[in-house]
C-alpha cells in the first residue's frame, strides 16, 4: 500500500518514519498544500492523508479518483474542507482524526483566563516596562457563567477542567452527552446567549453550525460577553465580531480559529503585503487574543493525528471501514 502525505511539517517526519514502519505501508512526504495543480502527484498511491489546508472538493476528489486513489485521510479532527458527498459517489473512503481532546481544551482554559485577566494588553505593556495596573482588572472565574457549545469530545473534556474553577456551567448541543450532563446543566441556545458571561464554542463547521455566531445572536448575549473560539473560524461571522468590538457589547474574544485565516496561519508572513482587511483589524484590538489555529499543537497531539493518518487508510483497505470513517 502506497500513501501520499500532504502538507508535512517537520515535526510531523519521525512519526511519519516510525509508523509506516510499523504498518508496513510506504509514504511519500510533501509538503505541499492539495490543489488541482498538484493533484498528480498522487498517481499510483491508494491513500492520500491531508491536514486542513486546502479545499478538497469535488474537482479535486474526480481528479485523485481518476489517479487510482480509493482513500483519503485528513490528520485533522475537523473535516470541513473536504466534500464527503462527492467522496462516496466517488468511492473514496475518508476517515479523520481522533487524537486526545486535552491540548484543544486546555488551551481553550487558558484563552478564557487570558481573556479575563486582560493578558494581551498586561503582555504588551510589560514589553515597554509600563508596569501600571490601570484597565487590567479582570473577574474570579467562580463568579461567571461559562457557556459551552458543542458538547463532545473537545467540548467534555472542556466542562471537565472548568468544573475544577468553581463557576457555573451551561452547555448546548443537538445531542446531550451523559458525562457533560453530570457537569454542566443543558439549556438551549438562547439561555446561553442570555446567561453566559463566557461562551466557548466546540462543535464542527457544518452548514447548520456555519455563522452560528452573527449579528443576531450577538445582540442576545451579556453585555460585555467573552467569546472563545478554539473550534473553526467559519462558526463566527467576522464582521459581527468586528462591531461586537468596537460596539463594546464584546468584551473580549478569545480566537483561535478566525474566518480568513487560511493563508495566514501556519505561515511566516513577516515580509509579506497581507490583504485580509477584517482578519488584520480584528488582530490589533486591546481584548483580542487572536492565535495561529494552534490549539491542537502539542507533541502528543501531534504524534496521534499521524497514526490517525496512517492507521485509518489501513484499516478502511483491510475492513472497509475504520473508527473514524465518514463515508459510511
Ligand atoms: P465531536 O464530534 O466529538 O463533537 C462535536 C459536538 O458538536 C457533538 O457533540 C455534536 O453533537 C455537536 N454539534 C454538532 N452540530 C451542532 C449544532 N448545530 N449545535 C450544537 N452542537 C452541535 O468533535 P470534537 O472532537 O469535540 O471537535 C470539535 C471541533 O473542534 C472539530 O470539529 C474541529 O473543527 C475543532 N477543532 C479545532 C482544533 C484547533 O486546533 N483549533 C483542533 C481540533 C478540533
Amino acid at each position: 500500500m502506497k500513501i501520499y502525505a500532504f502538507g508535512v511539517r517537520d515535526d510531523e517526519k519521525q512519526a511519519f518514519e516510525q509508523i509506516s514502519d510499523q504498518c508496513g505501508v510506504e509514504v511519500t512526504l510533501s509538503d505541499e498544500t492539495p490543489s488541482l495543480e498538484n493533484a498528480d502527484l498522487v498517481k499510483g498511491y491508494e491513500g492520500v492523508t491531508a491536514l486542513g489546508m486546502g479545499n478538497i472538493d469535488r474537482d479535486l476528489l474526480s481528479r485523485y479518483s481518476e489517479n487510482g486513489v480509493r482513500f483519503l485521510s485528513t490528520r485533522t479532527i475537523g473535516y470541513n474542507h473536504i466534500d464527503l458527498v462527492a467522496a462516496k459517489e466517488l468511492g473514496i473512503k475518508v476517515c479523520n482524526a481522533a487524537y486526545p481532546p486535552n491540548g484543544v481544551a486546555d488551551f481553550t482554559v487558558m484563552m478564557i483566563l487570558m481573556c479575563l485577566r486582560q493578558y494581551k494588553q498586561a503582555l504588551w505593556r510589560g514589553q515597554v516596562n509600563d508596569f501600571s495596573l490601570q484597565g487590567l482588572q479582570g473577574r474570579d472565574m467562580n463568579e461567571l457563567t461559562i457557556g459551552v457549545m458543542g458538547t463532545g469530545r473537545i467540548g467534555l473534556q472542556v466542562l471537565k477542567n472548568l468544573s475544577g474553577f468553581g463557576c457555573r456551567l451551561l452547555a448546548y448541543d443537538v445531542y446531550k452527552n451523559p458525562e457533560a450532563e453530570k457537569i454542566a446543566t443543558y439549556v438551549d441556545q438562547d439561555t446561553i446567549y442570555k446567561e453566559c458571561d463566557v461562551i466557548s464554542l466546540h462543535m464542527p463547521l457544518f452548514d447548520s453550525t456555519y455563522h452560528i455566531i452573527n449579528h443576531e445572536t450577538i445582540a442576545k448575549m451579556k453585555d460585555g460577553v467573552i467569546l472563545i473560539n478554539c473550534a473553526r473560524g467559519g462558526l463566527t461571522d467576522i464582521d459581527a465580531l468586528v462591531d461586537g468590538v468596537e460596539s463594546e457589547k464584546i468584551g473580549a474574544l478569545g480566537m483561535d480559529t478566525v474566518e480568513g485565516e487560511e493563508g495566514i496561519v501556519h505561515e511566516d508572513r513577516r515580509t509579506d503585503i497581507i490583504s485580509n482587511r477584517n482578519w488584520f483589524y480584528l488582530h490589533q484590538f486591546r481584548n483580542v487574543i487572536m492565535t495561529q489555529h494552534m490549539a491542537f499543537y502539542t507533541k502528543e497531539a501531534v504524534e496521534s493525528m499521524v497514526r490517525c493518518g496512517i492507521e485509518g487508510i489501513v484499516q478502511m483497505e483491510k475492513t472497509g471501514s475504520c473508527r473514524t470513517m465518514l463515508t459510511k
